[in-house]
């Protein structure tokens, strides 16, 4: 048997689709919705994931601008830059661009970001909102994937979950979403004891954990829904060879680049599970798109509270 293609591209331009009609009829009855980014120094992954959101933001017709503090800014500096976002009407989402270099206080600056402007969701209002199930903003990545699962009308109420990660960024909130659309979850972590047997259990399997290919063939049950939050860089030969031994199209990738991303979950599971999402193009192209929708539904739940 070999597993579904969950194709995470092909569902974010759906939703990007659908983000830019809405932006489209808000901005008709009134002021475009507004996104602002905020990127501290130079980091070059940083760059990269900025530039992403920024030309998705102008793809799907939001008003969006970038402020780019210098690398030797100071919590103070950024809390002014935060306050003056918060306050500007036109602006809905504000979306500050982690890691922030060392000698700023990050979860001084995160907790300075209005909640109603929070399109990460990693606002501790926004977190308690997710967990007493009332309308607010939910991190993209964990968004993105309850989004696949109805997307590819995999059902989630009465299954057995296991998210394997517990961050505060993906794990956590991933497994709050499934139960909250009543899933049966269990969170798994560096501590849990029998990984393989636990994770055997799910028909929905969530791996969050940041180690390439760890989930293998013995975690996952036949028929299972696997979800490949990881994102991992390939530069050894012998890594190579461990997940990716016969396959010359990535060979051939892998030496004229010098690594490849792979996932969490081993490429062979793709022949136990029922449905996988590839690594690239599964859950991370979701993660942009899910970002547009939250600066949308941001807009939309700002505007609304104060009619
Ligand atoms: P963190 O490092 O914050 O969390 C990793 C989690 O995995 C922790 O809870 C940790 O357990 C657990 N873990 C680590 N090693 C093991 C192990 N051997 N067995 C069981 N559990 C383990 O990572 P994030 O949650 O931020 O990210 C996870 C992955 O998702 C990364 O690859 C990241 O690059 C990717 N990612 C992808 C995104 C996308 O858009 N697709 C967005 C965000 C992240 P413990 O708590 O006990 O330490």
């Amino acid at each position: 048997m070999t597993a579904r293609i969950l194709d995470g591209t092909k569902l974010a331009a759906e939703i990007r689709a659908e983000v830019a009609a809405e932006v489209k009829q808000i901005s008709a009855s009134g002021v475009r919705p507004g996104l602002a980014v905020v990127l501290v120094g130079h980091n070059p992954a940083s760059e990269v994931y900025v530039r992403g959101k920024v030309k998705s933001s102008q793809e799907v017709g939001l008003y969006s601008e970038q402020h780019s503090p210098p690398e030797s800014a100071t919590t103070e500096e950024l809390l002014a830059l935060i306050e003056s976002l918060n306050g500007r009407d036109e602006i809905d989402g504000i979306l500050v661009q982690l890691p922030l270099p060392p000698q700023v206080d990050s979860k001084k600056v995160l907790l300075a970001v209005d909640p109603a402007k929070d399109v990460d969701g990693f606002h501790p209002m926004n977190v308690g909102y997710l967990s007493t199930q009332r309308p607010g903003l939910v991190p993209c990545t964990p968004a993105g994937v309850m989004e696949i699962l109805r997307r590819s009308g995999i059902a989630v109420a009465g299954q057995e979950a296991v998210v394997v990660g517990r961050s505060d960024i993906v794990g956590k909130p991933v497994a709050m979403l499934l139960l909250n659309q009543n899933a049966t979850v269990t969170v798994c972590h560096s501590k849990t004891r029998d990984l393989p047997g636990v994770c055997r259990r799910a028909d929905i399997l969530v791996a969050a954990i940041g180690r390439a290919g760890m989930v293998t063939r013995e975690f996952v049950r036949p028929g299972a829904t696997v979800i490949d939050v990881g994102i991992n860089k390939v530069t050894e030969r012998a890594e190579f060879d461990r997940l990716f031994a016969g396959n010359a199209k990535r060979l051939e990738t892998f030496i004229s680049k010098g690594s490849t991303l792979v996932g969490d979950v081993h490429p062979e599971v793709a022949e136990v599970a029922g449905a996988i999402t590839p690594v690239p193009g599964g859950v991370g192209p979701l993660t942009i798109a899910m970002l547009m929708s939250n600066t949308v539904k941001a807009a939309k739940l700002r505007r609304a509270g104060r009619s």
